[in-house]
Parts: structure tokens; sequence; C-alpha cells
């Protein structure tokens, strides 16, 4: 097949609206076929020097997306999923047995608890710290004994944030990866491999994909080495696969990623500030603005914006949460993020008993509606919850 790519002297945003400028070579069509085959020819000779043995293994939607994502993230190879799930819990099902992990205390709730009640099993040994604190971070590892530290930044649902740099040097000096749930930041605004993170994994479900319309995951490798493979061999053993259909609607949502998480993210940005300043609003929780705690250091790992996830939280508790929540009419009341379609989230709720996430705090994920529609139907939910 002649190779119809063009050179990487374009940039990220061009090379993803073309899908690396791949081509069908056989009728010119702009967008390339959807592959189902499960199975292939084998040579005369009985071997398979296409590379394509086994639907499984083997997909070329799912291996023209993973280059797109592998670009993105300046990666040496990337591994598509069926879940953001299946992409993380493959990468503790990398280690062995009697590892050590280091992750942090506030993250994607159900990997915790699946690290807590799950990985253990596996013999797994998990200590929760606060990785936006390197000190934290440097007293928990164990030199020879940690092999993995796992972080999420900005992480879900305070939005810190975790400094990628300072996070590698202390994981590579105790001889361990570090891995990077970047979902939130998104490839465009973030590079966790160019600060030293080994893996980067991805919820594909939410910004990459952005219609809300396909549950996938993705890991990126810095290196195709030892650990990539064993991954790998866990996505094709497991059979944690994404089917081409999937691959196919993440490649076309990956077309606009640029333009769609760079609008979201300026929406969030502008309610953050309007926000901060509601007389029903307690707090906003955003690493765009300048009260952010950890404002500084987002600014300089974070480029051209801070993401499309913010949360408020409401004045009056736990009560006026919910009443705001059930007052919305165009944010629509759901779980998950990262679609054009703006959504809110009473997140205590749905953590459960134990989550660190506070009782009146609201999460939000800002699409690409109009700013001032976001605005105004939040405005007036939060003033209908306080009896306005
Ligand atoms: N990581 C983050 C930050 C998430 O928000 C989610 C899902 O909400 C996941 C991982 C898991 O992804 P999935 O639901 O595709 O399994």
């Amino acid at each position: 097949m002649t190779d119809t790519r063009p050179p990487r002297r374009w940039s990220k945003r061009s090379l993803s609206a073309q899908a690396m400028g791949k081509v069908d070579p056989i009728t010119r069509a702009v967008v390339p076929p959807i592959h189902v085959a499960t199975t292939f020819i084998r040579d005369p000779d009985n071997r398979y020097t296409s590379g394509f043995v086994y639907g499984r293994p083997d997909n070329e939607t799912v291996r023209e997306a993973e280059a797109v994502l592998a670009m993105w993230e300046e990666a040496s190879s990337a591994l598509l999923f069926g879940s953001g799930m299946a992409a993380a819990t493959s990468v503790f099902l990398a280690l062995a047995p009697g590892d050590h992990v280091v992750a942090p205390t506030v993250m994607y709730w159900a990997l915790r608890n699946w690290l807590l009640e799950d990985a253990t099993h596996w013999g797994l040994e998990i200590d929760l710290v606060d990785t936006s604190d390197l000190e934290a971070l440097r007293a928990a590892v164990k030199p020879g004994r940690t092999k993995l530290v796992w972080v999420e930044t900005p992480s879900n649902p305070l939005w810190t944030v975790t400094d990628l740099a300072g996070a590698a040097a202390v994981a590579h000096a105790a001889g361990a990866r570090l891995a990077v749930d970047s979902t939130a930041a998104t490839p465009v605004f973030t590079r966790p491999l160019a600060l030293g993170a080994d893996v980067v994994m991805h919820a594909a479900t939410k910004a990459l994909n952005g219609h809300s319309d396909v549950v996938a995951g993705a890991l990126c490798f810095r290196a195709d080495d030892a650990f990539a493979q064993r991954a790998a061999r866990n996505r094709k053993m497991l059979g944690a696969v994404l089917g081409p259909f999937e691959a196919y609607l993440l490649m076309r949502g990956m077309r606009t990623l640029d333009l769609r998480v760079r609008a979201a993210s300026a929406t969030a940005l502008d309610l953050a500030q309007r926000f901060a300043n509601h007389p029903h609003v307690a707090e906003v929780l955003y690493p765009g603005l300048p009260s952010h705690p950890q404002h500084a250091l987002a600014a300089r790992q974070m480029q051209g914006g801070f993401g499309h996830m913010l949360s408020i939280r409401a004045k009056g508790g736990e009560a006026s949460a919910v009443a705001t929540a059930a007052g919305v009419e165009l944010w629509k009341r759901a779980t998950s993020l990262g679609g054009v379609e703006s959504l809110i989230e009473h997140r205590a709720s749905i953590e459960g008993p134990g989550t660190p996430c506070p009782p009146d705090l609201l999460r939000l994920s800002a699409g690409i509606e109009d700013p001032d529609d976001l605005h105004a139907d939040l405005d007036r939910a939060l003033r209908r919850a306080h009896g306005g």
C-alpha cells in the first residue's frame, strides 16, 4: 500500500484534522473505510507478512486512530482499549505481584476503588498520597520497591494540579515509572511525555471523542519497551479491545479535537471568572483562576488553556447544590465529561460514602454552547435554589 501520509512538518492540529492524511488507495476517498474483518488470508508459505493475523489484536481502523493519538502525545506507540478503565487497569496489571504503587488520594473514583479493593488481590501494594505535594510524594515512594507512580492532573473533581516534571524526577529516582491520567488536560494542553512521564492514559470516552457516543480508552508510551509490550499483551489476552466502528467514531471526533477543546476551555475560564463573584457560590475550583493554589504551576505546565473542567461549591451546602443541578435547563444533568454538550453533576452522590468530594460541589464539564447561555442558565438555577 502506498504511504500517502503527509510529512511531519504540519502541526498537530493539521495532522489531526486530516487523520494523518490517510487516503484510501483504491478509491482515493478522503475518509478511510472502516475495516471490519476478524481474520486475514495467510501467505502461501503460511506466514502473515501483512502484519494482520486476527481481529482481536489486529485492526487497521484501530491502528489508524492509534496513529493520530501517538502523534498528539509524541509517543513511540499508542494502544486503544474498550474503555478508559480497561486502559488504566492494563497499566497496573503490567506490574508484578509484590510491586508497590503510589497513586493520588483524589483521582477518578472508580479507579481509586479498583486499586484499593481489587488490585490488592493481584498482590500490588497501594499507597495513596496527595501527589500535588512533591514532598509527600517523595516520602511515599519506596526506592527499589515502588514500580509505578500514577498521577491525574488536573484531578477529578477538585482540579488539583500535579507537577509532572517533579513527579517524574521523584518516580525515576526511586526506580519507578510515571503514568499520567491526562483525560482532563487533553493532549492539546499538556504534553506529559515531554515533561518526563513514561505512560499517558486517556479516557477517550471524554474529550478525545468529544460527542458522548463512544466508550474508549488509550495508553501512549514514551518507549516501546517491555512494559509497553506487557500492556499490549494484556489487551490482547484479556480482550479489552476497541471495536472498529468505535475506533472510526473516535477518529472522527479527534479530527475536531483542537477546535473543540480550545472553545470549551475558553468557556470554562469565562464561567470560572464570572461565578467566582457570584453571591450563591462559595468557591470556584479551576486551575485557570489566579486564586487556584497551583495556578502558577498550571500556567507553566498547561499550554494554551486550562481545560474544560471546573467545579463550583454552592453556598448553602449539599441541599442548594442538588437544587441548583435540578434547576438547570441548558446544562445537562449527567455524569461524564468532555462532550460538546455541557454537563453538571452533584459529584458526591455518585462517588458515594468515603468520597473526598465535598457535598456542596457541582462538577461542570463545559461544552461548546454559547457561554452567555451557559452562564444565564446556571445563574438562574443558583438564584432559584436560594429562593430567588
Ligand atoms: N479517568 C478519568 C479522569 C475519568 O473521568 C474516567 C471516566 O469518567 C475514566 C478515567 C474512566 O474512563 P471510562 O469511563 O471510559 O472507563
